[in-house]
């Protein structure tokens, strides 16, 4: 072979520590609020929803945070997950542009959400934690959680949005197979759902209502907790994985990138690539140009506004500071069913609002072009989440060809989309529509 086209780390090159952003921002984030009060939330309060070792680890602004070794005892499952230039997608754009790819589809669950899945299983197994409650849309977090819930022993409860129950059975099976009780969302399991179901009863679900109903689950029951998989610091935290193992990975290649790209839903797969790389941006002043990717049909960080919002429909959540669309926005159904949350991580938006990344947006006919591209020359069949980050890599590399100069883009492939074929066909026979 003429070009490499893999860089592998070694199994003992696994990071030992997660990296918090937190300790380098050159202005703090402002705090979470308590919905009541208005005033900073304090730890306790959040004593019934996550156990205490993860409100510490929400709130803390130390800069390398160790993880613990049953963790990287499971993350050696799948990591460290490879690199990859993908030249004969370079050569179908016919860009000077060199692109590479982190690929964390090679999970048990097939994104990059048990990075974070296992370190909280962790943490509630060593709290005393027995059950963890969450919602999920079209499955991708509620099968990471079934999955890390599985190897500590502990149960898992999710609320999955209704839709998505009857439409998308096979994520559902994977919770299932791996031993998690699963719930059409609203369901009779809850006094929220039930409340819902009396005004409603053929009420599709949403994953506001989800959300709502397995916070209400945790915090009635005795030894059980609530989970979320993405928005949070310690979820951003734990994700730092990818990046780090990416400098490694880039210095393997002999390049520094320019471009930095990842989608953004909730923002933590884009946190996991970016970060470490944003640390350099501080403390070495380079000049990255990071790129977080949403959908014009739920256009946060590209449309929303800056301000304090709930992270839920039914209010029952802290104030988080962040861009936002308003907690009532309802996204239209768009395939990729991870990008469709009104918010978004408050440490990507506080970065976002220091100029430390751009944000763009692509409609989704433009985002299953690119997803498509990508398979017939790379051979990866991408979630539809992590299509929109190549929509925007197509850009950048057509950009290059049209200057004449050679760029190094990096994304983040946050899942693979094996059982996001539905929205293929949808595409490939041209009833796809943008919203
Ligand atoms: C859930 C998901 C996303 C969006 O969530 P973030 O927290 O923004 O990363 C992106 N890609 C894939 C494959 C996902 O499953």
């Amino acid at each position: 072979m003429s070009i490499r086209t893999r860089f592998s780390l070694q199994d003992t090159e696994i990071p030992t520590l997660w990296y918090n952003l937190n300790a380098d921002l050159p202005e703090p984030v402002p705090p979470p609020l308590h919905p009541g009060t208005k005033q900073p939330l304090t730890p306790d309060a959040l004593a019934p929803v996550f156990p205490m070792n993860l409100i510490m680890q929400e709130a803390s602004t130390e800069r390398w945070i160790e993880i613990p070794e049953p963790v990287r005892e499971i993350y050696a499952l799948w990591r460290p997950t490879p690199v990859f230039r993908a030249v004969r997608f370079e050569q179908a754009l016919q860009t000077p542009a060199h692109i590479y790819y982190k690929y964390e589809g090679a999970s048990p669950a097939g994104s990059h959400k048990p990075n974070t899945a296992v370190a909280q299983a962790y943490y509630n197994k060593v709290a005393g934690t027995k059950r963890i409650c969450t919602e999920t849309g079209a499955g991708q977090w509620g099968s990471s959680l079934a999955f890390a819930c599985r190897l500590f022993g502990l149960e898992c409860t999710v609320y999955m949005v209704k839709v998505s129950f009857h439409q998308k059975p096979y994520r559902k099976l994977l919770m299932q197979t791996w031993g998690a009780t699963v719930y059409s969302s609203p369901s009779e399991n809850t006094e929220y759902g039930r409340k819902v179901l009396a005004e409603d009863p053929d009420c599709p679900g949403s994953l506001g209502i989800a959300i709502s109903e397995a916070i209400q689950d945790a915090v009635t029951s005795g030894n059980a907790k609530y989970s979320l998989g993405s928005v949070l610091n310690h979820v951003c935290l734990h994700q730092t994985v990818v990046g780090q193992e990416c400098i490694k990975q880039m210095e393997l290649a002999g390049e520094e990138p320019d471009v930095i790209v990842g989608c953004v839903g909730g923002g933590s797969n884009f946190a996991g690539l970016a970060f470490p790389f944003v640390r350099r941006k501080i403390t070495e002043k380079k000049h990255y140009k990071i790129l977080a990717v949403e959908p014009t049909s739920c256009p946060t960080l590209t449309k929303g506004d800056l301000r304090y919002d709930f992270g839920d429909t039914a209010e029952m959540t802290p104030l988080l500071m962040m861009y936002t669309l308003g907690h009532k926005f309802m996204p239209p159904r768009i395939h990729a069913g991870g990008l469709r949350y009104h918010g978004m991580a408050p440490m990507v938006s506080h970065i976002k609002k220091l100029g430390l990344i751009d944000a763009v947006a692509y409609p989704q006919t433009k985002v299953f072009e690119a997803a498509v591209a990508f398979a017939r020359s790379e051979g990866l069949v991408v979630a539809p989440e992590t299509a929109h980050a190549i929509a925007a890599v197509i850009d950048e590399a057509v950009k290059c060809r049209e200057e004449g100069r050679k760029r190094v883009i990096l994304f983040n492939l946050s899942g693979h989309g094996q059982l996001d074929l539905a929205a293929y066909d949808t595409y490939l026979s041209g009833n796809m529509q943008d919203v």
